[in-house]
C-alpha cells in the first residue's frame, strides 16, 4: 500500500484492501467507503472579555447498521473533517470485531483547549451540544471524551443535553466520572484488555507466561495497566516502560534488572504519563533513551504510547527472542514493519482488536446508565475479560481459516458482521 498522510484516504485504502480479500460487491463498498452522515457546524461562544469567538465542530456518524454510533469528541488545534471521518471508519471496525452493539462515530472542535478558561470550556461544550442534540442518543450515537477533552466535559454535556430533552440521559454519552453515571473499571479497562488478548496469544502460541518478559513502550494510562496486568494476571516480567519527558523533550526508556514495579513507578508519575527520572534512578531503575525499549531482550513487545513507532528503521532492532507484538496504542506499526513481523513469523494482535476494551467498557457504561444499576468493578472486568478473549478467538480463526495476517483478518471479521447487519436490515 502506497503511504498517504491523509488518514481518511488511509482509512479507505485499508478498507479497500479487505473489501477485495471478502469480494463485496460495489454497492456494499460505496456504503462503507464514507461515513453516512457528516455534521459540520460553527459555535458561537461568549469569552470571558465578552467578546463572542466562533469555533468549527464537526460530527461523523460512519455506520450505525450494528448499533448507535460510538466514539469520541476531540478537541485539537489540527483538527479537520477527514480525520474525524478515518476516526469513525475505525471506530465502526473497532466495536464490530469487540462484537458491541455499536456503530462507530467521531466530533471534534478545531481548538487548542489549554487556551481556555474553565468557564470557555464549558460554555463551548455545551454549544456543541446545543447543535447537534438532534442526531445524538443513547439510541442514535453516544459520544465520549478523546484527545483534549475530559470527563468533567462529557459531564457538562450530558446535564446539557438532559435539559434539552428534559428527563436525566446518561446514557447519551460514556466517560463520565464515576459517580455521574461512570463505570468502574474504565481506568484499567484497555490496559488490562490488551492482558487478556496477550494472554489468549501466548496460549496460543504454546508459551508460558510465567516465563515471558514483556517490553513496553509508554507509561500513560493503556500502558500502566498493561504493565500491572502482565505482571499480577499473568505472572510475567516487564523489562522496562518508557515516556516523554516534557522538560528535556526526549524521551526514555526505564528499566530495572529484576524487572520494573508499575504500582511503585505509578507513585512518581505525572497525568501525564511522566515518569521522575532522578526518583527512578534513585530506586535503582535505569535510565536510556527512548529507543531502547525495543531492542530490549523480551518475548513480547506492547508498543502503548503513540502511532508510527514500530517502522522500517526500528523494526530491525528487536530482538530475536520477540515471538509476539501486542498493539496497545492506535497505529504503531507502520506497513514495512508489518512485512517485517510477517517475514520473522512474530505474531501480533492488531491495534482495533488489541485496545478494543477500552470502548467495551463505555459501551458496558451504556448498559448500565439505561438500567439504572450499577456493577462491581469485578463484575465490569470479568464481562471484559469474556468479550476480549471471544474477539481475539474470532480473528484467531479468521487468521487460521483463511491463512491471513492478524491485521487482515481483524478487518475481515469486522467488515463481514457490518456487511451481515446491512444485510439483516435490508440495506443492501
Ligand atoms: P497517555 O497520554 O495516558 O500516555 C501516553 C504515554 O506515552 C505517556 O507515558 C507518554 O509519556 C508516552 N510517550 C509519548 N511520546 C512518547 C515517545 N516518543 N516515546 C516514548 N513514550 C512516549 O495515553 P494513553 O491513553 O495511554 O494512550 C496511549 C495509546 O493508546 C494512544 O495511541 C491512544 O490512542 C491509544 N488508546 C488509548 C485508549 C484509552 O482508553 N486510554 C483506548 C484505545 C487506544
Amino acid at each position: 500500500m502506497a503511504s498517504s498522510t491523509n488518514a481518511f484516504e488511509m482509512a479507505q485504502r485499508q478498507f479497500d484492501h479487505v473489501a477485495e480479500l471478502l469480494k463485496l460487491d460495489q454497492p456494499v463498498r460505496e456504503m462503507l467507503r464514507w461515513p453516512m452522515r457528516e455534521f459540520s457546524f460553527r459555535i458561537p461562544v461568549r469569552m470571558d472579555d465578552g467578546t463572542i469567538r466562533v469555533f468549527n465542530g464537526f460530527r461523523v456518524q460512519h455506520n450505525d447498521a450494528r448499533g448507535p454510533n460510538k466514539g469520541g469528541i476531540r478537541f485539537h488545534p489540527a483538527e479537520t473533517i477527514d480525520t474525524v471521518r478515518a476516526l469513525a471508519t475505525w471506530m465502526t471496525w473497532k466495536c464490530a470485531v469487540a462484537d458491541i452493539p455499536l456503530g462507530g462515530g467521531k466530533g471534534g472542535v478545531i481548538v487548542d483547549p489549554a487556551t481556555l478558561s474553565v468557564g470557555e470550556k464549558e460554555r463551548l461544550v455545551r454549544g456543541y451540544i446545543d447543535i447537534v442534540w438532534h442526531n445524538i442518543g443513547p439510541r442514535q450515537d453516544v459520544p465520549a471524551p478523546d484527545v483534549g477533552t475530559t470527563p468533567q466535559m462529557m459531564g457538562w454535556m450530558m446535564d446539557e443535553y438532559s435539559k434539552l430533552v428534559g428527563c436525566y440521559t446518561p446514557g447519551v454519552i460514556t466517560g463520565k466520572p464515576v459517580g455521574g453515571g461512570g463505570s468502574l473499571g474504565r481506568t484499567e479497562a484497555t490496559g488490562f484488555g490488551v492482558i487478556y488478548t496477550v494472554r489468549e496469544a501466548l496460549k496460543h502460541l504454546n508459551m508460558d507466561p510465567a516465563k515471558c518478559v514483556a517490553a513496553i513502550q509508554g507509561f500513560g494510562n493503556v500502558a500502566q495497566y498493561a504493565a500491572i496486568g502482565f505482571i499480577e494476571m499473568l505472572g510475567g516480567k516487564v523489562a522496562c516502560v518508557s515516556y516523554w519527558d516534557r522538560d528535556d523533550r526526549a524521551s526514555y526508556t526505564v528499566s530495572h534488572p529484576n524487572g520494573v514495579d508499575p504500582r511503585f513507578l505509578m507513585t512518581i508519575t505525572d497525568q501525564y504519563g511522566s515518569i521522575d527520572k532522578a526518583k527512578a534512578k534513585a530506586a535503582g531503575y535505569i535510565i536510556e533513551d527512548g529507543d531502547a525499549w525495543i531492542s530490549k531482550e523480551a518475548d513480547v513487545l506492547i508498543p502503548a504510547a503513540l502511532e508510527g513507532q514500530v517502522n522500517a528503521e526500528t523494526v530491525t532492532k528487536i530482538s530475536k527472542r520477540v515471538r509476539l507484538v501486542a498493539e496497545g496504542a492506535n497505529g504503531p506499526t507502520t506497513p514495512e514493519a508489518d512485512e517485517y513481523f510477517k517475514k520473522h513469523d512474530i505474531f501480533m494482535i492488531p491495534d482495533f482488536l488489541c485496545n478494543a476494551g477500552g470502548v467495551t467498557t463505555s459501551y458496558f457504561e451504556g448498559v448500565q446508565n439505561d438500567m439504572n444499576f450499577y456493577w462491581t468493578k469485578e463484575e465490569v472486568l470479568q464481562k471484559l475479560d469474556t468479550k476480549m478473549t471471544q474477539a481475539f478467538h474470532s480473528v484467531v480463526e479468521m487468521s487460521t481459516n483463511e491463512k491471513v495476517y492478524m491485521r487482515d483478518a481483524a478487518y475481515m471479521v469486522a467488515i463481514a458482521r457490518v456487511v451481515k447487519a446491512m444485510e439483516l436490515r435490508g440495506w443492501i
